[in-house]
């Protein structure tokens, strides 16, 4: 069983960046149609602050699962690949990659890895989000698994 970390919201804080680059008290104040246009193509990713915990529970789940963890992140919409460069360089950075290399996962398929791929032993996420649509499907895939 691999647990799987999510990013935005878990270990980076997306939207306090784009509280603070856009002087707002809270992100739904914004169109997210045109911030997420805005931040495409740029290295906004990196600049993202890590929440105080992330180092905390990047080494515990470490430590939890003898290095069988891995980053599962969906890339910004209509930026997919230079998104996920910036994600990448961002984890390098705190030295949060993952010890295997194929564990390090950007998708907008997140439920694709709610199971092992050969032995369909069910894997953890953490996530912000599983309570809009596109988590649901998520948790309807992990019913035989776990979610937290
Ligand atoms: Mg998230």
């Amino acid at each position: 069983m691999t647990v799987y970390l999510d990013m935005d919201g878990v270990l980076a804080d997306f939207f306090g960046k784009v509280e603070e680059v856009y002087h707002v008290d809270h992100w739904k104040e914004l169109n997210m149609d045109v911030v997420i246009a805005k931040i495409q193509n740029t290295n906004f990713f990196l600049k993202l602050d890590e929440f105080p915990t992330a180092s905390k529970l990047v080494r515990e789940v470490d430590d939890m699962t003898a290095g069988d963890w891995g980053i599962c992140s969906s890339p910004l919409r209509g930026d997919h690949f230079n998104s996920a460069y910036w994600k990448r360089r961002w984890l390098e950075e705190r030295d949060f990659i993952p010890r295997e290399w194929k564990k390090l996962v950007f998708t907008p398929n997140k439920e694709k890895y709610s199971r092992a791929s050969f032995t369909g032993e069910p894997n953890i996420l953490v996530d912000d989000k599983y309570s809009n649509s596109f988590y649901e499907k998520f948790f309807e895939t992990f019913n035989k698994s776990q979610i937290i």
